[in-house]
């Protein structure tokens, strides 16, 4: 009699975002021999970065833009193995807009090195005083020189006022950059979260601050096509199959089945992991991580402003909105425009302070577009939309990153993935990617433990991210130790 193969160990992944999509793909490329099932409770996987149909024409509308960074190489990378990066337009430039000034294009030079190809670019916005580029200057300058450790229990507020930045500063400048990139206010975030935003996503390298926006919608790039290049390459996708328990037996439960895993990647958001794990009993409980911590961070709502209108308001791809509560301004990267011209106006840090009532809001947005455009002043609202996730990303607080986990666990067969484990990245599309790869590492690493000593470095399946140019790399202090010089 012949002997047969043993079955391949079976990893489940709980959860269809980026995050756990980023895990199956990991591992369906690196060990193709794994059985591998991600359940995901929607319709459709792709997670906050999805897409509803609209009513009225039967297409997909995004939920909320979502924009990437040059810098975000797991994401591009991810797109790249699954052939779909030419669904992502790249511009490298900006528009800002500023009620009572001209406006400004942001373009860093082609030709000057990291960070100085910033320099003329910032000089070029006109909506920044002459005192308010200097403090700008020197407060930029001070971030190069802080290494990130030193910033980690500092709110951002705090040390921009100790870096001697004016109220109208961090107003007119780092807010407008800080709250759309971590989708919080500089009173509550971590300036070693800020700092990832300014150094590496602006001037450590070139192209770190190109805007990359998707151009077909969200759920067709990754609820449909990343979906199906998954399931090609042999990964069970579950759709609509809510988990309702992982158990400390490594059993995935949902209300129709059962699945017995070798190993659980676990890659639900924040506020929806410890229900997963409630069942457990208290003397294996002490090996999760810190759940009701976990699930306490605080969230930030993002308001996605749905606009159509009869008649095109500009041309413009895009434009940042300052000193308005319109932060960003997207012109429809698809679908038709013939009889509705789409428009979607991005609130980040949208609490109900800022934003009021639909109607406040909705007429607030009106009048500040038809200020910036004059188009807009003879093209009738024809309808609209407000689209607010109140969880649309963790509070990215010096307290939060605390408490961050990482991918391993003290339970060997489980790891941890989500935009909100700990990636050194804020709330975004491509923190999420880096923690199912990081997860996938873990996985892996408790796979092999019985053939093989030697466990992966966790970052051994992570895209470096991009280099700094070489003045920048002399300048930039990464780490404490280097470059006491200069200090
Ligand atoms: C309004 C808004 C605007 C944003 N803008 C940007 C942007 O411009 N750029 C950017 O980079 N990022 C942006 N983000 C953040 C980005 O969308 C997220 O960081 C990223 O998508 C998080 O992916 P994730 O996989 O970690 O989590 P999620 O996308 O939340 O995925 C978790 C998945 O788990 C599923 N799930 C939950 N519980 C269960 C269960 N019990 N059983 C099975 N499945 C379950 C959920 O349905 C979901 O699909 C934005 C987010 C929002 C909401």
């Amino acid at each position: 009699m012949t002997k047969r193969a043993p079955a391949p160990p079976h990893v489940a992944i709980v959860g269809g975002g980026l995050a756990g999509m980023s895990a199956a793909e990991t591992l369906s490329r690196v060990h193709p021999e794994l059985r591998l099932t991600l359940l995901e409770s929607k319709r459709l996987p792709g997670g906050r970065a999805g897409s509803y149909v609209d009513p009225q024409t039967g297409g997909e509308v995004d939920y909320c833009q979502h924009a990437a960074m040059g810098c975000c190489t797991n994401l591009i990378d991810l797109l790249q193995a699954c052939g779909l990066e030419q669904h992502l337009r790249r511009d490298r430039s900006l528009t800002f807009l500023h009620p009572d000034h001209p406006p400004s294009r942001f373009a860093p030079s082609r030709w000057l090195p990291p960070p100085l190809h910033l320099l003329r670019t910032l000089h070029a916005q006109r909506y920044l005083s002459a005192r308010q580029k200097r403090e700008i200057r020197s407060g930029l300058w001070k971030l190069m020189r802080t290494p990130v450790d030193t910033l980690r229990n500092c709110r951002a507020h705090q040390w921009l006022s100790d870096a001697r930045q004016s109220e109208d500063t961090v107003r007119d400048f780092w807010d407008v950059i800080l709250v759309s990139a971590l989708g919080e206010h500089t009173r509550r975030v971590s300036m070693a979260a800020a700092r990832k935003v300014l150094i590496d996503g602006f001037a450590a390298s070139r192209g770190a601050s190109d805007v990359l926006v998707p151009i077909v919608p969200l759920a067709d790039l990754f609820g449909r096509q990343l979906a199906s290049e998954l399931t090609r390459r042999g990964v069970e996708i579950q759709s609509g199959q809510t988990v309702r328990q992982i158990t400390s037996e490594a059993r995935v439960i949902t209300s129709t089945q059962t699945l017995d895993a070798d190993a659980v990647i676990c890659a639900v958001p924040w506020h929806r992991i410890a229900e997963l794990f409630d069942q457990w009993p208290d003397g294996r409980r002490d090996a999760l991580p810190d759940l009701p911590a976990i699930s306490a961070i605080p969230s930030s709502p993002i308001t996605g402003l749905h606009l159509w209108f009869d008649s095109p308001i500009t041309p413009m791809d895009h434009a940042v909105m300052v000193g308005t509560v319109a932060q960003w301004l997207f012109r429809a990267p698809f679908g038709s425009q013939e009889k509705h011209h789409y428009y979607q106006v991005v609130i980040s840090g949208s609490h109900p302070a800022i934003t009021g009532t639909k109607q406040t809001l909705i007429d607030t947005v009106l009048a500040e577009l038809r200020h910036a455009f004059p188009a807009a002043r003879d093209a009738t609202l024809l309808r609209h939309r407000r689209v607010t996730d109140p969880n649309s990303v963790f509070s990215l607080r010096p307290e939060v990153d605390a408490i961050r986990p990482a991918a391993t666990t003290n339970v060997p067969w489980l790891s941890l993935a989500g935009d909100w484990t700990q990636t050194d990245w804020p709330a975004t599309m491509e923190g999420a990617v880096i923690s199912g790869r990081l997860a996938a590492a873990a996985a892996v690493n408790h796979l092999q433990r019985d053939t093989d000593s030697s466990s992966l470095a966790p970052d051994r399946f992570l895209t470096p991210g991009l280099a700094p140019g070489r003045l920048a790399g002399l300048l930039i202090r990464s780490d404490q130790r280097d470059g006491d010089a200069w200090t």
